[in-house]
């Protein structure tokens, strides 16, 4: 893989860049796959059959059945079918339990299955970020149906408990999703050491294009589909299947088996740029603790505003992210589910990193960072309430 990004691009998380030999077999699928992959005809078979050699790559990385792979159009589409059609599957009113750190399109289905009459508990995490299996196991009731957990947070990298509460959910017979967009590439993620019932996963978060996702039902699980057509994936999701990304994610998964993304080198890199960030800025300090991704560093910078400097940062070239939506003043949903401090949630950054990353992107990051941090005018406190 060549140099990524514009300039230092450190939000692998955000977003992978595609792969070299990734793009190429994509668009050689263009042509070669041309057909629909319903049609009866040689372009047809031809696009079906790589739909399938890429479904058995999925399906041996994960450690599941070929068929227990559903092709979907990413993370946020597999995440919504899993919430609402287990809720909307459940005669009676569902409960559903959902950690209050997972991504949107996990929290936004639970709101809606909720104004559609399902009772929902979000579960906050402890302040280590991490969700607490007594708070999960007292949170359960007579009627849940599902929870929702993921397999490392996005924004902290944080890993959750997954198999354990997986565990908990199978002794009740309750469905357990897991979010596995921010693990996949980063972490095993293996369904039957996890336990769970429902797996997502997204494409672009490894190295492959966007547009293109999977949702792991395990066999014997029913889910009505969330999206009609003309019987696609044996009526499971309508829609004409996005063969060439589909081809790309098959190959995605082929590359990571053969240890294509460096794991290691980029745990290294992590580590070195978190001593020195640390150096340059002793009062930073890193969000949540314990086990986390070996790429993510989700960093509060006391005082600084990460609106300001991830636009003082991206001017110098350098991609990162500034946690949620800080610059609309809304606070990250995941940092003040921890209870991170506002002041330091304000000044979060977060770094990730990634596979065609040069010792070079980060120490031009790093001087760029310093420069900001010197340059960016730091908040006063809040000022104190009067009683
Ligand atoms: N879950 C997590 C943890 C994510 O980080 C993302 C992407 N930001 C998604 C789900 C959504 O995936 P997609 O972008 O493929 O819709």
């Amino acid at each position: 893989m060549t140099a990524v990004g514009r300039g230092a691009y450190l939000d692998f998380n955000g977003s992978t860049p595609v792969n070299a030999r990734v793009r190429a077999a994509y668009l050689q699928a263009l042509d070669d796959a041309l057909g629909n992959a319903s049609a009866a005809h040689a372009d047809g078979l031809a696009a079906r059959a790589a739909i399938d050699a890429a479904r058995r790559s999925i399906a041996r990385g994960l450690g599941a059945d070929e068929g227990e792979i559903w092709f979907t159009s990413g993370g946020t589409e597999s995440n919504n079918w899993a919430v609402l059609e287990t809720a909307a599957a459940q005669p009676g009113a569902a409960h559903l339990v959902v950690s209050s750190i997972e991504h949107k399109s996990v929290l936004q289905s639970a709101r809606r299955a909720q104004e559609r009459g399902a009772a929902v508990t979000f579960l906050d995490p402890r302040s280590d970020g991490r969700v607490d299996l007594s708070d999960l196991e007292r949170a359960l009731r007579p009627n849940t149906r599902l929870v929702a957990l993921m397999l490392a947070n996005n924004e902290t990298g944080i890993l959750q408990p997954v198999a354990e509460a997986a565990a908990l959910c199978r002794a009740r017979s309750v469905r357990l999703l897991c979010d596995a967009v921010a693990a996949v590439g980063k972490v095993p993620v293996d369904v039957r050491a996890l336990g769970c019932d429902f797996l997502s996963l997204s494409a672009h978060k490894l190295y492959a294009p966007k547009g293109v996702g999977v949702l792991y039902i395990r066999s014997g699980v029913s889910l009505p589909p969330l999206i009609l057509g003309c019987g696609q994936q044996c009526g499971m999701r309508g829609g004409t299947e996005n063969t060439a990304g589909v081809v790309a994610l098959g190959l995605a998964f082929e590359l990571m088996a053969q240890g294509a993304f460096d794991a290691a080198s980029t745990a290294r890199r992590c580590a070195w740029l978190w001593d020195a960030i640390r150096e340059i800025c002793p009062s930073a300090s890193l969000n949540g603790s314990g086990a986390r991704l070996p790429n993510t560093l989700s960093v509060a910078f006391p005082g600084h505003d990460a609106a300001a400097l991830q636009a003082a940062l991206a001017e110098r070239a350098v991609s990162v992210s500034a946690g949620a939506a800080a610059s609309n003043g809304v606070l990250s949903h995941v940092l003040s589910a921890m209870r991170v401090p506002e002041e330091l949630a304000r000044g979060t950054l977060r770094f990730s990193l990634g596979a065609g990353l040069e010792d070079a992107h980060l120490e031009q990051a790093l001087r760029a960072l310093a420069d900001c941090l010197r340059r960016s005018p730091t908040r006063a406190p809040a000022p104190v309430a009067v009683p």
